[in-house]
């Protein structure tokens, strides 16, 4: 059985940049109901005492098993994603090492978070953007729906949701503005740093 983590900070602590009411809903009810449906579909069956990665590994080619996919993904990326944040008021940038690798990679940071907010702009309908350490070089990517950047020498750094439910209580349609908000405030660079 899979249960939620809490959140690594209360829901009102990425205010003004995300409300405590989306967290009540997009932590509260999407991320509770994809734990909820995951551990009714793998009761009973040989992945029900597996771990999260394995379920993951074992469903993502087998058309089968998608809803189990899907409900373990967005598991992994919901979690991955509450990580991926800071609380509003704790000031933090990237480490050194993370700084020389932007600044080889996509030039400098500003650059950074223009391709990303354009990729996750680019994500048509639901999804998320990513930022990930390919074989030593830092890419943005993007995925559809539950899927997650996966590969033998990457590693996932950072990322944001890009759902609706994700933004539309405090931006209604204004990804955009949403991703940026996410980037220049509230992402937990040091997270990232550990991730390396
Ligand atoms: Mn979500």
């Amino acid at each position: 059985m899979f249960t939620l983590s809490p959140l690594p900070f209360s829901k009102e602590a990425l205010e003004p940049h995300i409300s405590g009411r989306t967290l009540e809903f997009h932590y509260g009810k999407h991320h509770q109901t994809y734990v909820d449906n995951l551990n009714k579909l793998i009761t009973g069956i040989d992945l029900e005492n597996e771990s999260l990665e394995n379920i993951l590994l074992k469903t993502a080619t087998n058309p089968n098993q998608k809803a189990i996919f899907n409900n373990a993904a967005q598991h992994y990326n919901h979690t991955f994603f509450w990580n991926s944040l800071r609380p509003a008021a704790a000031k933090m940038e990237p480490s050194a090492a993370l700084l020389s690798l932007i600044n080889k990679n996509f030039g400098d940071l500003e650059k950074l978070y223009a391709e990303f907010k354009a990729a996750a702009l680019a994500q048509f309908g639901s999804g998320w953007a990513w930022l990930v350490l390919d074989n030593g070089e830092l890419k943005i990517m993007k995925t559809a729906n539950a899927e997650m950047p996966f590969g033998p020498n990457l590693k996932n750094l950072l990322t944001v949701d890009v759902w609706e439910h994700a933004y539309y209580l405090d931006y209604q349609n204004r990804r955009a503005d949403f991703v940026d908000t996410v980037m220049r405030n509230l992402w937990n660079w040091d997270f990232a740093a550990r991730n390396l």
